[in-house]
């Protein structure tokens, strides 16, 4: 059975129109003075720690903790005002599965698998009244690797249950390969969801436990069930 459920966020639970990359793309603009700093960067499924520093490369600025601060101060001032007027949904029966979730048997934890700093993330599920849904989680400032960001999600779930878990009691939800890959690298589920960048016949390529169209096409009792031998 499933003990912890872990939700990526962008293209997996909404959809901000843009807002992490707008935001990035201002925070350059105004607290290093670089227009259009991210252009031709690729953000889908990647952790904003490790974006900063291939940007901060690619402009010469150095990757210093006070460089990060300064740059993260003004992502989060960006990014909170973009939201606010930005056009933003929620992916498609997002409640209605987290919803199921609650009335398992015996429900699962749920948390978050994301590469946005945990300050963004709560800047971006308060937004969308989903930040009280879960309870723990891994975030970007945990690593610049995802794949350490999964390990860090996993031990603070199992810290919060207050119990070791298998590979097969942690599911993982995402739209990207990276979030496959990721569950694959801490032995979990993963279940694909095609509601962000990539097709159900892209994630099926990197070989999820479940790809589907969107989570109205799956229910939580499928994914939280003992797995066939
Ligand atoms: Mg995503």
């Amino acid at each position: 059975m499933v003990r912890l459920v872990l939700f990526d966020i962008d293209g997996t639970l909404l959809h901000t129109g843009g807002a992490g990359r707008k935001a990035f793309r201002e925070a350059l603009a105004t607290a290093f003075g670089i227009p259009n700093g991210t252009e031709g960067i690729e953000f889908a499924g990647r952790t904003d720690t490790g974006l900063v520093r291939q940007i901060f490369q690619r402009h010469g600025i150095e990757h210093s903790t006070g460089n990060q601060q300064h740059f993260f101060d003004a992502y989060y001032f960006w990014l909170d005002h973009i939201l606010s007027h930005n056009e933003g949904n929620h992916c498609p029966f997002i409640w209605d599965f987290l919803r199921q979730l609650s009335e398992q048997p015996k429900a699962p934890t749920l948390g978050l698998l994301t590469g946005n700093v945990r300050l963004g993330a709560e800047i971006k599920l308060r937004h969308f009244n989903l930040w009280q849904e879960f309870h723990t989680g891994g975030f970007g400032d945990d690593s610049e690797d995802r794949n350490l960001v999964a390990k860090a999600a996993r031990d603070r779930g199992c810290r919060f249950l207050g119990k070791e878990l298998r590979g097969e009691e942690i599911l993982v939800v995402g739209d990207t390969p990276l979030d496959v890959a990721c569950a694959k690298a801490i032995g979990a589920r993963s279940l694909a969801v095609a509601t962000g960048a990539s097709s159900v016949s892209d994630l099926l390529v990197h070989t999820p436990t479940w790809a589907v169209e969107h989570l109205g096409k799956i229910t939580a009792a499928d994914v939280c069930a003992p797995l066939a031998i």
